[in-house]
């Protein structure tokens, strides 16, 4: 399942996918970060739908539409505040990666582009955030093999480094 999962450098608010990922927080009513970014490039309208969902709760899932991203829609996902790791993170982090991919099914879609949830403002470490992030990814991948492609976007690469180093590990 390896050769399904790209790692790129760069900006994910330019990927040309079925969905990207958000790490939105729990009101997704907007935030910084890759939050920020993808609200200023999909327009005001990804807002309004985001108004109807209802917040989303740490470690679930939601879909919008992408509306002026290139990706067809975007899935938020809300990842956990890192507390030194004994407050459920791990299993948090995993949850988020998990049901992105069962919102990506559900869906149908098979190209889905995830940021490093939670290793910004929310202060994971990225070496053990990437660990749960390749693994859970090749998980899932098993789950749905429809799933054609899976890309990590990372936005320094200092962390693409990481990801690669956790790849070719794990
Ligand atoms: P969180 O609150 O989940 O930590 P952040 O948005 O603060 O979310 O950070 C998550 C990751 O997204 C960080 O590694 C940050 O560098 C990265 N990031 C920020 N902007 C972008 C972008 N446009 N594309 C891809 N990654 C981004």
């Amino acid at each position: 399942m390896k050769e399904k999962i790209e790692l790129l450098q760069g900006d994910i608010t330019t990927m040309d996918v079925d969905a990207i990922v958000n790490a939105a927080n729990n009101s997704l009513l907007g935030g910084g970060g890759v939050d920020g970014a993808i609200h200023r490039t999909a327009g005001p309208d990804l807002l309004k739908e985001c108004r109807t969902l209802g917040g989303c709760d740490t470690g679930d899932a939601k879909i919008t539409g992408g509306y002026l991203l290139k990706a067809r829609h975007v899935i938020h996902t809300v990842g956990p505040i890192y507390r030194g790791g004994t407050s459920r993170e791990p299993e948090l982090l995993k949850s988020c990666y998990r049901r992105c991919f069962e919102v990506a099914h559900e869906n149908k879609l098979k190209t889905i582009a995830f940021p490093s949830i939670s290793t910004g403002a929310y202060g994971y470490p990225i070496a053990l955030a990437s660990e749960i992030a390749v693994k859970t990814a090749l998980e899932q991948l098993k789950r749905f093999p429809a799933i054609e492609r899976v890309y990590f976007v990372l936005f320094s690469n200092k962390d693409l480094e990481v990801y690669r180093r956790t790849v070719a590990t794990g």
